[in-house]
């Protein structure tokens, strides 16, 4: 009984003498070949050349600094709280005088960690964020052999003071606002 009708019979018939030299054969693969030269390529040629990420990609974590460079995270816990595979851990301290200019609030993070195997990458953490302090990024945490490299600390993750080094998060930001203004619309 047939199952579908893409079923050929197998013809066991002499090949002729063109199929017996496979010169056509080989010579259609070579054309075949030869049109691909010619057509515009859709690989890229990674990682020189990257493809823009979707607004959507969630990478990397970052802890934002505002603009004079404080730190805005205040370590109030929300996003270990939001994090579904607990993978954030954190312990706060006081701001002391004259540190005014490292951290934004009275409170800091002393220690922010994320578990980066852990981490689904949902984006829990930044929606619960209420300091606009944590951000996903499209930057790729990079693999390694050492499980312990994954426990990404501060130095890992809160962006540098100089402008060079700061962190662009604008489109996530478009993002996330979009988001919001979307579900509370429904
Ligand atoms: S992205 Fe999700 S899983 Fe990862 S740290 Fe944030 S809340 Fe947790
Ligand atoms: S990142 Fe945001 S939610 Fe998490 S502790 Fe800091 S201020 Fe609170």
């Amino acid at each position: 009984m047939q199952l579908t009708n893409r079923s050929k019979n197998v013809v066991n018939k002499k090949m002729s003498f063109w199929e017996r030299i496979y010169l056509p054969a080989v010579l259609a693969g070579m054309w075949t070949t030869i049109k691909h030269f010619f057509r515009k390529k859709n690989a890229l040629n990674y990682p020189e050349v990257k493809r823009p990420f979707a607004p959507v990609y969630r990478g990397w974590h970052v802890l934002k600094r505002d603009a004079q460079g404080r730190e805005n995270c205040t370590a109030c816990g929300l996003c270990a709280v939001a994090c579904p595979a607990e993978a954030i851990t954190m312990e706060a301290a006081e701001r002391k005088k004259g540190e005014e200019n490292l951290y934004r609030e009275e409170k800091y993070a002393a220690v922010y960690e994320i578990n980066m195997l852990r981490c689904i990458f949902c984006g829990l953490c930044e929606e619960a964020c209420p300091k606009e302090a944590i951000f996903l990024t499209d930057r790729i945490v990079p693999a390694d052999y050492v499980r312990q490299n994954f426990i990404f600390g501060k130095d890992l993750l809160v962006e540098g003071v100089e402008p060079e080094k700061r962190v662009d998060v604008t489109v996530r930001q478009k993002h996330l606002t979009e988001k919001k203004a979307v579900e509370l619309a429904s």
